[in-house]
């Protein structure tokens, strides 16, 4: 009998996903691809199939099926498509583990049948726990299931925290790169375009992410993503600008004593951590040259400019359907910046719009959440020039 970890990669065909590839070709001895799916990119997801031989695909694109049929019909691997095929196929009984590399709200149904089915769940949508963390983090300790961050924050502070159980955390520090207009003030914001904006300093990720980056809202959904994840409250939850992101994130206990996780930046590393856990396997990966780093260095977040940051945290106290909300207000926003249709600074606008005018509901239910994403994508359309 194989001893490998059967893995399910939602979103194989981003950024995340052909670095998680990476890391299962390497460690194949310890990993075998049960699952691929993409959202439209049937070329890349037929070239993976043909790869790593997966049981089923799946693209979400149900225009693009017969595209991934024809290219597959020599292999047994079975083709689906659509939304809903993407949430079965996770239940899936031969899958111990699903990875979550889709962007944005669509990550929320897999991720809820995944637990139903009693899966873990290495998790790099980071926006299916800011919609409905409390949900989510609840069915996952009723049915026994790991919850495994990708995040390289989350995987930071869940490295520092293996062999604390018995200690309380009394704060955890989230490192910041600062995204590429770090230090720059709102009339030069007020100019930028997606090209700039699009250019990251430290990562090389999805457009989604590296715009939330620019905007500083990627770290309020960070903070929100850490509420869930670590069981903590608001103000236990601070962030820190870090600009050669280095220092992952940080823990600290009840006597003051900090623990930090750090390295090169590289997805690869969270990304094994979490499929191999607990092992540390052996890799290649780049390491750190103390010499090339002479200074670390950390200042406090601009969020007067980067109004994003602020809203987020804003979301995180007030709780309810208010992260849901800024959530699908910024899947908009980014959306249609990213098509021209707004600018830099409009995006934090249109989110301020839409928590303003959707209504708040303090214990919601999974049609709460889906109602709520709904009325504040319409809300949000309506906010765009015609
Ligand atoms: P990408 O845009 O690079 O990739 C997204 C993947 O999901 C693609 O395979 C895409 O398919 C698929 N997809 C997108 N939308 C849908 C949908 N509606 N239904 C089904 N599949 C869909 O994103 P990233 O890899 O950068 O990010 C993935 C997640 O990981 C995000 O939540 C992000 O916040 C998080 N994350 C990413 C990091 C990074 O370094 N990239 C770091 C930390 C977290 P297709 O190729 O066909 O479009
Ligand atoms: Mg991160």
């Amino acid at each position: 009998m194989s001893s490998r970890k059967n893995i399910a990669i939602l979103g194989s065909t981003g950024s995340i996903g052909t670095q998680a590839l990476e890391v299962i070709r390497e460690q194949h001895s310890h990993f075998n691809v049960e699952v691929l799916t993409s959202n439209s990119n049937a070329a890349l997801l037929i070239k993976q199939a043909e790869e790593f031989h997966p049981q089923v695909v799946v693209i979400a694109d149900e225009s693009k099926f017969d595209e991934v049929r024809q290219g597959l019909r020599e292999l047994p691997i079975k083709v689906y498509a659509g939304q809903e095929a993407l949430a079965d196929v996770v239940q899936l009984p031969s899958v111990d583990m699903v990875l979550t590399a889709l962007v944005g709200y669509a990550g929320l149904k897999p991720t809820l049948k995944a637990l139903e089915a009693k899966k873990n769940i290495a998790l790099a949508n980071k926006e299916t726990l800011v919609v409905a963390g409390e949900l989510v983090t609840s069915l996952a300790t009723k049915n026994n299931c790991d919850i495994f961050p990708i995040d390289s924050e989350h995987s930071a502070i869940f490295q520092c925290l293996v062999g604390e159980s018995h200690n309380a955390v009394e704060k955890i520090y989230l490192t910041a790169s600062g995204g590429p207009f770090r230090g720059r003030d709102r009339n030069f914001l007020s100019t930028v375009r997606k090209e700039q904006a699009l250019k990251h300093p430290n990562w090389d990720m999805g457009a989604k992410i590296t715009i939330d980056s620019a905007s500083l809202m990627n770290k309020g959904l960070e903070m929100i993503e850490a509420r869930w994840l670590f069981g903590l409250e608001p103000d236990q939850i601070d962030v820190i600008v870090h600009p050669q992101s280095i220092i992952h994130s940080i823990a600290q206990f009840e006597d003051g004593s900090m623990k930090a996780q750090m390295g090169l930046p590289d997805m690869k590393l969270p990304i094994q951590y979490a499929l191999g856990y607990p092992k540390r396997l052996k890799s290649t990966f780049q390491r750190f040259d103390f010499v090339k780093y002479p200074s670390l260095t950390f200042e406090t977040p601009d969020t007067e400019t980067f109004r994003n940051l602020a809203m987020a945290t804003e979301a995180m106290i007030k709780g309810g359907n208010m992260p849901c909300i800024v959530n699908a207000a910024n899947e908009i926003a980014v959306a249609a910046f990213l098509k021209d249709q707004i600018g830099f600074l409009e995006m934090s606008d249109l989110i301020e719009d839409c928590m303003n005018n959707i209504s708040f509901v303090k214990h919601p239910s999974y049609e709460d959440y889906v109602t709520t994403d709904e009325e504040t994508r319409r809300k949000a359309l309506e906010f765009l020039p015609a």
